[in-house]
This record gives structure tokens, C-alpha cells and sequence, in this order.
């Protein structure tokens, strides 16, 4: 592309760093808000500044969160016995959103992934460990992508838990293989969180 301005193929180039803006979305995008009011691009970089320097991860379930604590954590009408472990905040968003789930989360913040360099360390597996070692948790739920990565991580997490006292459970795979979670229907994943299986039942004998 041959910018006719420097500042312009700066901006451009920030945003096609995103994921899935290529350069042609970003130069729209740029376009855009350039035909925007000034009001309405300062509110827009501030959101931004203002979220990355003031957002929380909850310090029990690691959560984006507003507070120390998430409002789930922080709820009394919480299943605590219970955890669903999920990848990011949008596999919670996906789930609360079923209304089918009241139990609390565990965010790992990623998969293990050893072709992109992520290993157990770089998630908040021992956050989850510590949880299952002093809470009162009964059982584990695992919702993750049914990839390579979730299946690889739900492999590690369960090796980590198996000799804990509690119930290990994975969701029902009514989802497309190869699915993320976070774009399940909500009433599929309704169904597969309700109708979980215990992990052990899931492997090949
Ligand atoms: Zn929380």
C-alpha cells in the first residue's frame, strides 16, 4: 500500500495488528474515524487507555473483572462447590449466558499450546490447584475448545487433579469438533454443560 501520509500508514498499521483486520479493514476502519467528530475518536482511544490501565482479573477465578473480586466470586447465590474451567472471559460471557450454569469459573487465560510456546506455566493453572487444595470444591468442569490445545490442556489439568477427592467432569461434545465454545448456540451449550460426562469416560480405553 503507498500511503499518501506517514500518519496515516502508522494508525493503519496499529490496527491491522489486530486479529483478523487485515490491511484493507484497517485503512476503513482509520477512514472512518478520521470522518468522526473529535469527541467521538478522544472517546474512543480513552476507552481503551482507560481499560488496559484499570482493569482487574479477579483474584479467584482470574476473571476480567472491575473489583479485586468478580461479581460470580462475590455472589452468595454461587454453587461454590463447583468449577467450570474456561479459556477466556468469553467462554464465561458464552456460558452465563445459558443461565443453565451456577456454579463459580476458573479463566485460564489460554491453552496449552507447545507450537505457539505457551506451557502450563504462562496460565493460572496453580491458581486453580490452590482452589481445589483449600475450597470447598466438589467438582470440576471442564469447557474447553475441543481442539488440540483444549484437549491437550484438559489432559494436563486432569493428570494435576486426579488424585484430589472430586468429581471431573468435561462437557458434552454436541459441539462441532474443532468448535470454540464461545460460538456454541446458547442452547447447545445449555445442553452440554447439563448433560456432562465424567472426564475419565471420554478416553480411549
Ligand atoms: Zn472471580
Amino acid at each position: 500500500m503507498n500511503f499518501s501520509s506517514k500518519l496515516l500508514e502508522s494508525a493503519v498499521e496499529e490496527f491491522s495488528k489486530l486479529p483478523g483486520v487485515g490491511k484493507k479493514t484497517a485503512l476503513r476502519l482509520v477512514l472512518h474515524l478520521l470522518k468522526s467528530s473529535s469527541t467521538e475518536v478522544h472517546n474512543f482511544s480513552n476507552s481503551i487507555t482507560t481499560l488496559k490501565d484499570n482493569i482487574k482479573y479477579c483474584q479467584k477465578c482470574h476473571n476480567i473483572s472491575d473489583e479485586g473480586i468478580c461479581e460470580i466470586c462475590n455472589s452468595t447465590k454461587r454453587d461454590v462447590s463447583t468449577i467450570c474451567v474456561v479459556e477466556d472471559t468469553r467462554d464465561v460471557m458464552a456460558i452465563e449466558n445459558t443461565h443453565q450454569y451456577q456454579g463459580l469459573y476458573h479463566v485460564l487465560n489460554g491453552l496449552i499450546s507447545p507450537m505457539d510456546g505457551v506451557g502450563p506455566a504462562d496460565l493460572t493453572i496453580e491458581l486453580l490447584l490452590e482452589r481445589v487444595r483449600t475450597g470447598e470444591v466438589q467438582e470440576v468442569i471442564f469447557a474447553l475448545s475441543a481442539t488440540m490445545e483444549g484437549d491437550t490442556t484438559i489432559f494436563y489439568l486432569h493428570k494435576k487433579l486426579k488424585d484430589f477427592n472430586i468429581k471431573i467432569s468435561t462437557i458434552a461434545r454436541g459441539i462441532a469438533f474443532g468448535g470454540e465454545i464461545e460460538y456454541a448456540d446458547e442452547i447447545t451449550l445449555g445442553r452440554s454443560i447439563a448433560t456432562r460426562v465424567p472426564y475419565e469416560n471420554t478416553l480411549m480405553k
